[in-house]
Parts: C-alpha cells; structure tokens; sequence
C-alpha cells in the first residue's frame, strides 16, 4: 500500500469503498435504481451549475471525450480542435477516426489559451460544428480560461465539448454561465471515487445537433443518443455498475458537503507552488497553472523515474511523472479531491525534500516549511 498523490486516481476515502460493497438491485429492471441514478445525475448537475441532461455512463473518463465526438460527428465535419497541451491535441484522433475532420488550433504548451488570438483566428475562419477545449490539461497541469473561450465560440454558433476531467468539482466550472455544451468528467479525478465512470453533460443545442444528423452514430457504447430516453423508457443501453454508481453516489455525497472545496484547492496549490519554487525547482508552465495538479521540471542530471521510485519504496507515497512529449522531463504532484488536503501535501513534500537531497540535488529551502509557511 502507499499513498496515492497522483493527478488522477486519486485516493478513495473509507466510505467510498463502503458503499461499493453494499447489496445492490438488478439494475436492468429495478424501478428503484433508476431512481436513485437520475436522483443522482441531478445532484451531478446541481454541482455543474447546469439544467442540462446530465449522465453517468460505464467507462473511465476517455469515454466521455470519445462519446462527444462519435455523437456529434458527421463525415466530413470541421471540427476546431484547440490544442495547447497534450489531452487537447489528442481529441484531433477522436474527431478523424469518426471521419470528421480536425483543424487544430495549436499554441504553445506552457501557456493557457490567449483568448484575444483566438478570436481573432475565428474573425477570419469559423466555419465549425464544434470545437474542442481542455479545462485542465493534466500532463502540463495547464488551466484554460473556459468561462472565455466557450461563450467566444458560441457567438460563431460553434458548438463546445469541454474536457474538464481532471478540473471538476476542484476547479470552478459553471456550464451554463459559460455555455458548454457538452462537459466531460470522471469518477477518478477530484471527485475521488474508483476509476470507471464517465460523467457527461449535455445541452440542448448539442442534442439538436445529433438530432440533425443525416448518418447514424457509428457507435452504440459512444452513443449519447443511447441515453437519452432512459428514464422515461426505463431502459438503460447496457446494464449499469450499480457499485461503482454507489461509491460514486457517496463521493458526491462528500463533495457537496464540503463547503470550502474550491478555496481548499486553490490555496494548496499555490502554496505547493510557491514551495517548490523557493526550494529551486522550476515550474514547467509559465502560467495558467491549474488547482488541481502542479507539474515541475526534473532538476538536471536527476531521473523522474528514480525520483518516483524513491518515494514510493522510502516513504509509501506516489506521485506521477508524465507522458508523450513530457516523458521523463517532469514530475506532478496530484492536489485534487481527497489529494487536496494539507496533511497528505505536507507529507508529500517532506518526502520529496527528502528523496532530492539523497539524489545530490542542492535544496535552496525545506519544501515541506515553505509550504506550510505560505498556507
Ligand atoms: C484523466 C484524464 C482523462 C481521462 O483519462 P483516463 O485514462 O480515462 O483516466 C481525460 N482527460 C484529462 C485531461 C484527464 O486528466
């Protein structure tokens, strides 16, 4: 065992891991569980400040990102796909393997999107069905100004699927006020429970635009227009995973009781911040940095690897290094939903103070006391 500060899993509290060993009903047929499920796809919206559809469908995050470009998806469609980091870049793939066809909208990865640039781009070409933002792109720990870019794109009436995975619910997101029209989230991220469920929001126009299309979804486990009806047909497309929807229904349970969510996480991560740079380490972004996780560089001549491994075997605690192009050049330290705590951080912090001093490299500052220090 050891402690899981990752971006995502994140640690999964006792009563999460509870509720998902409770008897549960057959929810194929079971009036009941239909109930409880669109009782909590309710709560889901609630706490997206939305009147959209919301649902829960089975399968971890990448689901939703894929279930929104195989539902809205034409053959032929342009699609603007703005890619300032590694998750925005990678719904391109989703929007070709369904024949749609990407115009990426790329700008530099260690800076969030330049609202101002972007609509001077969309003067010039707007000609898309929807387009594609990541709030957190966690492998940069990059935060986009979403509350900017969706209303910007909907003054073109280009519709907008954000992919708010590892920023929900530790990040503010408002998916009316800053008109998304189709939001994707997870289980495993702030909200703290198991990996394996995707949650989706759905507005009205992007349920026009399935509505209008002239080719069927090619595909039925990605299909939102599978979900649509369930609840007054009482019919799920495929039997749900009454567990795993029961530890989710206790994480949100958590989730809303606790008041002081957003301000927590936006206070440790600047202070996590501010550790690691008074200690001499150098954050990889340059701004936009996310509430959420807080990626840095691996100092010179040390090996993100070892770091790691480290931490993990010397001091029972886990962070994360990254993928793609970041591979082996930085670290993340996940603050997100049970990982947003000070204790947990403190902890964290101290053993990674530790682990660099044994690898040789020079501390200009305890981290752990910074830390604390700037709370
Ligand atoms: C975690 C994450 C996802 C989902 O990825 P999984 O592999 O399904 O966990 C999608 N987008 C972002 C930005 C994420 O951080």
């Amino acid at each position: 065992m050891y402690r899981i500060m990752t971006p995502g899993p994140t640690s999964v509290s006792d009563s999460v891991m509870r509720a998902r060993s409770l008897w549960f009903p057959n929810s194929d047929t079971d009036e009941d569980f239909f109930e409880e499920y669109h009782g909590l796809c309710l709560l889901l919206a609630e706490l997206l400040h939305t009147e959209n559809e919301v649902y829960i469908m089975d399968g971890e995050g990448i689901l939703g990102l894929e279930a929104a470009c195989a539902s809205l998806t034409e053959p032929g469609d342009r699609v603007l796909v703005i890619d300032n980091g590694i998750y925005g870049r990678g719904f391109a793939d989703f929007v070709s393997m369904y024949g749609g066809i990407p115009t990426l909208y790329s700008s530099d990865y260690k800076n969030p999107i330049d609202t101002e640039a972007l609509s001077i781009f969309l003067e010039k070409d707007h000609a898309f069905k929807y387009a594609t933002v990541v709030h957190c792109d966690t492998p940069s720990g990059m935060l986009n100004d979403v509350s900017a870019i969706c209303p910007l794109l909907k003054s073109y009436g280009i519709l907008t699927v954000v992919d708010s995975v590892s920023a929900m619910f530790g990040a503010e997101l408002r998916v009316d006020g800053w008109q998304i029209d189709i939001a994707c989230g997870g289980s495993q991220k702030a909200l703290s429970a198991p990996s394996g469920l995707t949650l989706i929001s759905v507005s009205p126009d992007a349920f026009d635009a399935i509505d209008r299309r002239k080719t069927p979804i090619a595909s039925f486990y990605c299909s939102i227009a599978a979900f649509r009806n369930y609840y007054r047909d009482k019919w799920f497309p495929y039997t749900m995973p009454a567990s795993d929807i029961y530890g989710l229904k206790e994480a949100v349970r958590t989730v809303r009781e606790d008041s002081s969510r957003l301000e927590r996480h936006a206070r440790i991560a600047s202070a996590v911040r501010s550790a690691l740079t008074k200690a001499g380490l150098t954050l990889y972004a340059d701004g936009g940095y996310s509430p959420t996780v807080t990626v840095f560089n691996v100092p010179d001549g040390l090996n993100a690897d070892e770091i790691i491994n480290i931490m993990r075997k010397e001091y029972g605690i886990l962070i994360a290094g990254s993928f793609d192009i970041l591979s082996g050049k930085v670290l993340r330290i996940g603050h997100m939903g049970n990982n947003a705590n000070v204790g947990d951080m403190a902890d964290t912090l101290e053993a990674l103070d530790k682990t660099l001093r044994f690898l040789g490299f020079g501390i200009k500052y305890d981290i752990k006391s910074a830390f604390t220090e700037s709370l």
